[in-house]
């Protein structure tokens, strides 16, 4: 992406989304080809963790023990900005809402409404956490649906849903409390926020 944004010289506003600062979701930062360009604009648009600011989380990922650059070396302009969950923000015709999801740290979902057009983005998230069984046993009435309804409601209605499956039920077996989904259980918060059928 870095490197289209600069061959194709176009867009000079960027805006990027973090649902968390675990390395899987920050380890590409420094090697985002805008950075290195002062001709750019970066908002970094992310949660207020426990306890350091976002920014100061960036200037750690790049001590020069990790990485010759520092935050303060890189050229385009960086804006942080802390997303506040529940409380919407726009970018340009874009309004994105924040849910918060059942990961270790403070993480979050996004849904993104432009017109009437919503679409919804889901990394990192234990959907139904220690439930092994069938997923067409998982009613809308079900009690271990209950506490999932707030985010089921937040992505209701949605026109596309991404949402992570990381495990395979076997695998999931080993991962409990890790953070992430069987397919099976993602697929039973992808069923209920469908409302097509
Ligand atoms: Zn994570």
């Amino acid at each position: 992406m870095g490197l289209y944004l600069v061959q194709t010289d176009s867009i000079k506003d960027i805006h990027l989304l973090i649902s968390h600062t675990h390395w899987d979701h920050v380890s590409g930062f420094p090697f985002f080809a805008p950075l290195y360009d002062p001709i750019y604009r970066i908002y970094i648009w992310a949660p207020i963790g426990f306890d350091k600011t976002i920014r100061d989380l960036f200037v750690e990922m790049l001590v020069h023990s990790l990485f010759p650059v520092k935050l303060e070396e890189i050229k385009a302009q960086l804006i942080f900005k802390n997303i506040y969950e529940g409380i919407p923000f726009q970018i340009s015709s874009f309004k994105i809402d924040t849910h918060y999801v059942l990961h270790p740290g403070v993480t979050l979902y996004f849904k993104i409404t432009c017109a009437k057009n919503t679409f919804g983005y889901a990394t990192d998230n234990e959907c139904l956490m220690n439930y092994h069984g069938k997923p067409q046993a998982i009613t809308s009435s079900h009690s271990l649906l209950q506490e999932y309804l707030s985010l089921i409601s937040f992505f209701k209605g949605r026109n596309f849903l991404v949402h992570e499956a990381q495990h395979t039920p076997s695998e999931y077996q080993p991962k409990v409390g890790w953070g992430h989904s069987s397919v099976a259980n993602a697929s039973i918060l992808v069923k209920h926020t469908d409302t097509s059928h």
